[in-house]
């Protein structure tokens, strides 16, 4: 790798050289490992025939042999890790630990995903083997009812990990040449994410949401193709699994010399999430009247005691071919980790304890224009049932909350005379508006003190 004190810039992509991301001077020309990677592929695919493009390759393999595609006949070496080395890569319980800062219970999908993803980037990292071993990519499914945190913990690794990440929505997909995303176009999100930087892109992180949306429809008996469906399982199947794709750069900045970019899935994390609706209720029915498995390891108590992490934990294939997912998808999907329904003290707790905890955000707020806010325990618990009566788990608190403090937020600023705010349980419930306090006066008797600060966790 190049030894230059003043890093060089990737004359095609513009990205700059660093330990791990070499720039090469050919013929005057600056060009990162990326860049001269794609112009290999095109090189190899589309012969040129081109004295030039010989020497270049010529030149490339001497100098930087590991930009060349991989051969895994003679097993030359795999392209170097990205950004992070060994060192760098967080422990299953490390990972954990971070989530925990942002992600409230969750537990059993937690220990779930840090192990999984530890495990993927481990899989990275490992040179090409020397004994045959190979380590399969295991993308995970994440089931759990909507607001339970599912896009939330995705979201989060990719940021503890610093990797590139997607949201994209199964619904909106469509088989190619339909109305509608591309799947392909997957990858481009990704590649968007990563400042088109293909190499980055490749060891990203997708998140398919909806995906139990995209069931194969099996009722509708139709004689048009089933475009949204099936098909498009269908055509997930091989970007999950590990693909080259031809990603067109619509909208993304221009590529020197190629049309489309190329970018391999194989690397990719694919977590897909669903909320599954009714898969606890399926679990059960199977392993309440199955004689073998679940049941017979707890003989001794009915299947209506299992908590609902229990249950879910023990999810089969079979109990999501239910939900129209075919079998070849959920193959390619081998982590399973399912999220609970938050619980009113979970809620709670998600309002208060998070480092972006939404009273802890509007305290601050507040305290910027000298003013003190007190939410009591009532008012906490209020937000929290009004949230689970929405069936939208934690989306709602955000909702719910906001629409409580904005006449205060908009207030607060210009009457210098306030000093305290107080939330109480008949604020939430509509029957009064948040108590205000002036210079000198009392807090309201009734509320009870800040909940800001850090609540006891229950078991
Ligand atoms: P899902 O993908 O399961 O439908 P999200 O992860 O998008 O839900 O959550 C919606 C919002 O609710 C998030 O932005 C987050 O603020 C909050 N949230 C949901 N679940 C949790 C959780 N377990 N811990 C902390 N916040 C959560």
């Amino acid at each position: 790798m190049a030894k230059n004190k003043t890093p060089r810039l990737c004359a095609a992509c513009q990205s700059e050289e660093g330990p791990t991301w070499p720039v090469l001077t050919w013929n005057g020309l600056n060009l990162c490992f990326s860049c001269i990677e794609d112009m290999v592929h095109k090189m190899f695919m589309e012969p040129m025939g081109d004295q030039a493009a010989e020497h270049m390759i010529t030149h490339i393999k001497e100098t930087h042999p590991w930009i060349l595609p991989q051969d895994d006949a003679d097993g030359s070496p795999v392209l170097p890790v990205e950004t992070k080395d060994m060192a760098a890569l967080p422990t299953p319980a490390e990972m954990h630990a971070m989530l925990d800062n942002y992600v409230i219970g969750q537990d059993y999908a937690k220990r779930t995903l840090c192990v999984a993803v530890y495990n993927h980037y481990l899989r990275l990292r490992q040179p090409k083997s020397d004994d045959g071993t190979e380590i399969e990519k295991s993308n995970i499914l994440l089931a759990g009812s909507t607001g339970s945190g599912k896009t939330l913990l995705a979201k989060t690794l990719a940021r503890i990990l610093d990797v590139p990440f997607c949201i994209v929505d199964a619904t909106t997909l469509t088989e190619a040449g339909y109305v509608g995303e591309d799947v392909e176009n997957i990858v481009l999100r990704l590649l968007q994410a990563a400042n088109m930087n293909v190499a980055k892109a490749e060891r990203g992180i997708i998140y398919v949401d909806e995906i139990d949306k995209i069931g194969r429809k099996t009722q509708n008996v139709s004689i048009t193709r089933d475009v949204s469906g099936e098909g498009v399982q269908q055509a997930l199947l091989k970007i999950v699994e590990g693909t080259e794709c031809n990603i067109p750069p619509k909208g993304g900045r221009k590529h020197p010399n190629e049309e489309y970019i190329r970018v391999n899935t194989e690397n990719i994390l694919f977590i897909c999430g669903g909320a599954f609706v009714g898969l606890e209720g399926i679990i059960r029915k199977r392993i309440g009247s199955s004689a073998l498995g679940f049941a017979s390891i707890d003989a001794d108590r009915d299947t209506k005691e299992f908590t609902e992490e229990e249950v879910l934990s023990k999810a089969m294939p079979e109990d999501l071919f239910m939900f129209g997912m075919i079998p070849e998808l959920v193959g390619r999907l081998p982590i399973f980790a399912p999220l609970t329904t938050l619980t009113e003290e979970q809620l709670v707790t998600l309002l208060t304890e998070p480092k972006n905890a939404l009273v802890k955000q509007y305290t601050k707020l507040l305290k910027m224009n000298n003013v003190e806010l007190i939410v009591t325990d009532d008012a906490l618990r209020a937000m929290a049932r009004q949230a689970i009566e929405r069936g939208t788990g934690a989306r709602a608190l955000r909702g719910i909350f906001e629409r409580l403090m904005l006449d205060i937020m908009y207030e607060v600023p210009s009457d210098k005379s306030i000093t305290a705010i107080t939330v109480t349980e008949d604020c939430v419930l509509g029957k009064a508006a948040p108590q205000i306090t002036r210079g000198g006066e009392k807090v309201a008797k009734k509320a009870k003190p800040a909940t800001s600060k850090p609540r006891k966790k229950k078991a």
